[in-house]
């Protein structure tokens, strides 16, 4: 018996890994620690929407947003709630507003693009490079008009985007460019952090991501301005810029994105073990691209000469014309064999009902239709070729190859993968 050709799953052999592979668990005796320090002061958040020095919260949220400084290199932080929160605080800091357009990815969590319309401005939706899946730049400056003032970049999946081509876009028309750091957390271009290139970052803490706090998110900037309206943002702002002497007052509707001293408490934690994390997955992702990358129609994950990836999930393409199986198949057979992986990613965003039916804010069609707003924008199925085809036909994920995973357990992964191709003749025989 050999291993690599043994008789798939799918078509009646043994799956080669039956019990599902072990969760993610960063949660340690660290954060208990932590934790248990914040319970014992009896006071769970400092945050007065009132102007005070707690207006900007209490000691372990300003121990974390110092600590994200120091760690990514950059100027201010400000903690939040959720990256929705942070993306929708970093809209609303920039003085983007009705009428506006805004650049946007289609290809992400729809927080990316929906934080624009909270804003009343209108997403536009650029098309990604097939190997990084990031925003391109030429589709980028396509879609610039007269009423463009912001790009938001998302490092998908944990690979940047190319920043120097987009900032140079960024200054040639006086764009802002906010850069969706959810998934990438410790990924480099150019020996740069991603977060920290454009004028605003954000970074998630949500519950999925390398490293957590349940809920959370931190906004980055160099710009002192910037911070102060972020954080006035994050705490009511409205009530507190005539006290505190603020006077450019667009956009200073404040919220409650505060975030409380138990979640910074853990976030303090996990980022000192975001290094270890992010090694452990390198070493897991470089074993399975050396194993996939030889194997006819599968292409692992493109990583930029200029590029640290930090893979948040482990993305590949199929070519079916050499490798003779649908994705469907392939997915299935993977699935069958006790290695999962998932088709397509996200659906293109601008195919939500949103967007297809232009329905928001009340039924009549505002912000899309809207005295304030004169372009044209399109949602029609076609704008954005490379993400439609990447989701209906080539791309499928997974999210597991990470610690507490071991090379051997990637090694299997890679055996699955032998295994399918090898048959792939009688696998398709096997549906028609
Ligand atoms: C997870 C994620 C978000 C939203 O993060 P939350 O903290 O859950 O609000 C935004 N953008 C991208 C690219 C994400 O992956």
């Amino acid at each position: 018996m050999n291993a690599m050709t043994d008789k798939p799953a799918i078509l009646g052999g043994k799956p080669l890994h039956p019990d599902p592979f072990p969760a993610y668990i960063t949660i340690g005796d660290e954060e208990k620690k932590a934790v248990m320090e914040v319970m014992d002061t009896g006071v769970l958040s400092h945050f007065y929407g009132s102007d005070s020095p707690q207006f900007f919260g209490g000691p372990k949220v300003r121990a974390l947003e110092d600590a994200w400084c120091e760690r990514f290199g950059s100027a201010h932080a400000v903690a939040v709630n959720s990256a929705t929160s942070a993306l929708m605080t970093a809209v609303g800091a920039l003085g983007i507003g009705a009428g506006d357009e805004v650049i946007v990815s289609p290809y992400t969590m729809s927080a990316s693009a929906s934080c624009v319309l909270v804003y009343n401005a209108i997403p536009v939706f650029a098309d990604i490079d097939p190997s990084t899946f990031c925003l391109d730049p030429q589709s980028i400056r396509e879609r610039i008009t007269p009423r463009t003032k912001a790009i938001i970049v998302v490092h998908l999946f944990g690979h940047p985007a190319d920043m120097d081509a987009i900032m140079a876009i960024a200054k040639e028309h006086n764009l802002a460019v906010i850069e969706d750091a959810a998934q990438s957390p410790g990924a480099l271009y150019k020996n740069r952090e991603t977060g920290t290139i454009g004028d605003i970052g954000v970074f998630s803490l949500n519950c999925h991501k390398v490293i957590q706090t349940g809920e959370g998110g931190i906004l980055t900037t160099n710009n002192k301005d910037l911070a102060l309206r972020a954080q006035l943002i994050r705490n009511h702002a409205e009530a507190v810029v005539e006290p505190m002497g603020v006077e450019n007052i667009v956009n200073m509707l404040g919220w409650n994105y505060r975030m409380t001293e138990i979640d910074a408490a853990i976030g303090i934690e996990q980022l000192k073990k975001l290094d270890l994390l992010t090694e452990t997955r390198l070493q897991l992702t470089n074993r399975l691209t050396d194993g996939l990358k030889e194997l006819p129609g599968i292409i692992p994950p493109y990583v930029h000469p200029d590029a640290r990836h930090v893979y948040y999930v482990y993305a590949v393409k199929i070519d079916s014309s050499q490798c003779n199986l649908p994705r469907d198949l392939l997915v299935k057979a993977l699935a069958l064999e006790g290695i999962p992986f998932w088709e397509g990613y996200t659906e293109p965003l601008y195919l939500q009902p949103l967007y297809q039916k232009r329905i928001l804010y009340g039924d009549k069609g505002c912000p899309f239709t809207c005295a304030c707003y004169d372009g044209d924008v399109s949602y029609k199925r076609g704008i954005c070729p490379v993400v439609e085809r990447l989701y209906d036909e080539e791309l499928f994920l997974t999210e597991i190859c990470r610690p507490p995973l071991t090379t051997e357990d990637i090694d299997l992964f890679v055996t699955a993968f032998k295994r399918i191709l090898v048959h792939s003749d009688e696998i398709q025989a096997s549906v028609t």
